[in-house]
């Protein structure tokens, strides 16, 4: 398996070899030549099998210049009951016939990014040990992405990450789930300013070329190949979990921002999961609900604070490589898109013939607001005594708003309640309660760094605590 740019300036390379990196050299990003076909005998054969064989029989087929004895092991140190807090990893839960939740906020950090970032974690650990290189990681988070990531990277042997987030700015459980990580390859940075200084510096310091290479400094974003990949896995699983043969169909509902959750759905579907539709779902910043409606893509200019905060997002990263597949896989015309929007503009598909193949891939969109949220998790809690978070609310209402007679409609949870106490609150006058383990997390000893807004100032640091 090989892959490419979106924007066609890449050399074929190899999972292996697009790894660790972020964006392709010309600006795209990488994705696969062509999709795996999975047939009916193969989807017969999976139907039985545990998460982690099928995790192993899915990411295979894309990463298939790890020998496949490695892959196995990696998979089944990271699929494990102790980190899931279950068997199933992903388990599904039946609100009523024909209507499911998707598990995936059982990993270490409550929300969905631990299933692709644990695996991450140890797909670095290995492909580092092999090169005898090292890796140190700088990111910004304001909350979800930064602790997925310092979990998954925790005790690592050859990377260090060191995470910037915005002093006093995250909820007290998320900061206390961060801060309170004690292990010495973990550096936690808190800015004196705001998400957008924190992003700025990451972007200053990538952009100092000399630095960036002589420190090894690496990202986790959301546009990770290997981390969409691990996303794929789910999708079947919770097909084959609420339904009884390969002949049905299921719809799935993605509470969305970057696009990386439900372009996994579309990888699954294009390799012949038997999805029906792939319904995205966005909050306030709904720059993906406006292109599903009406072939406009037009990333915005500022972010709305929300109480779905982990879906604030101007411009979704993942977007392109859909869009990669829509323009029937022309590099030529994806790059002359991303001119248009990286000149500051907007791209408008509603006249050309991709934007009619939109509904043939299955996509179709809607979203939700405040006052939305808040009734749905009442309705969700009053109707089937469930308690879902925010996210979560934004996909199961628009979820249901296109919901089809006959057709199982899984909407993925995408974090748990607590991680979001304050809106849960306003919504049903109590709190969630809190999974065992994570009742005092507040009380914990805090490790941080308390930095200015300034990139010097981070660079200084990492230079001290590299040992380069
Ligand atoms: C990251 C995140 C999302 C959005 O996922 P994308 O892959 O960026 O579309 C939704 N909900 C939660 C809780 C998240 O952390």
């Amino acid at each position: 398996m090989h892959y490419l740019s979106t924007r066609g300036g890449m050399p074929p390379k190899t999972f292996t070899e697009i790894l660790l990196g972020g964006l392709a050299p010309d600006g795209g990003l990488t994705i696969a030549e062509t999709y795996p076909q999975i047939g009916r005998a193969e989807l017969d054969a999976w139907r039985g099998l545990n998460y982690r064989d099928l995790a192993f029989e899915v990411i295979r087929r894309f990463a298939d210049d790890i020998p496949a004895a490695d892959l196995k092991a990696i998979i089944d140190k990271t699929y494990t009951a102790e980190v899931f807090h279950s068997e199933d990893i992903t388990p599904v839960k039946t609100l009523e016939p024909g209507l499911h939740i998707l598990g995936l906020s059982y990993g270490p950090t409550l929300a969905f990014k631990d299933i692709a970032m644990q695996l991450l974690g140890n797909l670095f650990e290995y492909v580092l040990a092999k090169e005898n290189a090292e890796l140190n990681i700088l990111g910004a988070t304001s909350g979800d992405t930064g602790s997925a990531a310092e979990y998954a990277m925790r005790g690592k042997k050859g990377i260090r990450v060191f995470m910037l987030s915005p002093e006093g700015k995250m909820s007290p459980f998320q900061t206390a789930q961060m801060y309170s990580l004690q292990d010495p390859n973990i550096f936690n940075l808190a800015v004196k300013g705001v998400f957008d200084d924190c992003q700025d510096i990451v972007k200053a310091v990538s952009n100092d070329l000399a630095y960036k290479e002589k420190y090894k400094i690496g990202t986790v974003n959301s546009i990770n190949w290997a981390r969409v990949t691990a996303q794929v896995v789910y999708y079947f699983k919770a097909y084959f979990a609420v339904t009884r043969s390969n002949d049905e169909e299921v719809s799935f509902s993605v509470p969305s921002g970057n696009f990386g959750n439900v372009c996994a759905g579309h990888i699954a579907r294009q390799m012949g999961l038997p999805i029906r539709k792939l319904i995205v779902a966005t909050n306030e910043n709904d720059v993906l609900d406006e292109f599903f409606r009406s072939g406009v893509y037009r990333p915005r200019p500022e972010t709305a604070h929300t109480s779905s905060p982990s879906m604030d997002i101007s411009k979704a990263s993942n977007f392109e490589r859909f869009i990669y597949d829509l323009a029937g896989r022309d590099p030529a015309k994806v790059k002359a898109l991303w001119q248009q929007v990286e000149a500051g503009g907007s791209f408008d598909l509603a006249q050309t013939p991709y934007f009619a193949k939109v509904a043939d891939f299955g996509f179709t969109s809607g979203s939700s607001n405040h006052q939305n949220r808040l009734a749905t998790i009442r309705m969700v809690f009053e109707k089937y005594g469930t308690m879902i978070d925010t996210h979560t609310a934004d996909g199961v209402k628009v979820g249901l708003e296109h919901r089809e007679a006959g057709i199982p409609l899984v909407c993925l949870e995408t974090a748990l309640p607590v991680k979001f106490e304050e809106t849960i609150r306003e919504a049903l006058g109590r709190g969630p309660e809190r999974p065992a383990g994570y009742e005092n997390i507040e009380q914990l000893p805090q490790r941080f760094e308390v930095m200015p807004a300034q990139a010097d100032a981070v660079k200084q640091f990492i230079a001290a605590h590299t040992g380069a």
